[in-house]
């Protein structure tokens, strides 16, 4: 039997773990596609911490969202500027 590793403690896992799919451009945003280092655990007071992730992808030109991750990094909220949804 295998004790299973809990989830929010392993670098590794944060890497690959999806935090959220843009609902700009739907691209899965990946723990390793925002910098882990400037989130220093032992330095913030206080959660959940904001912070924005610029991208492009496929036919999107670079855009930003802002996600608001909690100690676990999971996304709390999710703002988006002058969101434009075209069916
Ligand atoms: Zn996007």
């Amino acid at each position: 039997m295998t004790q299973p590793i809990p989830p929010s403690q392993t670098r590794a896992y944060l890497m690959k773990k999806l935090l959220t799919i843009c609902p700009i451009c739907k691209k899965m945003i990946f723990g390793r596609d925002i910098n882990l280092d400037s989130v220093d655990k032992t330095k913030v007071s206080s959660w959940p911490i904001r912070y924005t992730h610029s991208h492009e992808h496929i036919n999107h030109p670079m855009h930003s969202i802002t996600m608001f991750l909690d100690a676990n990094l999971s996304v709390r909220t999710l703002e988006i500027p002058k969101l434009r949804i075209i069916n």
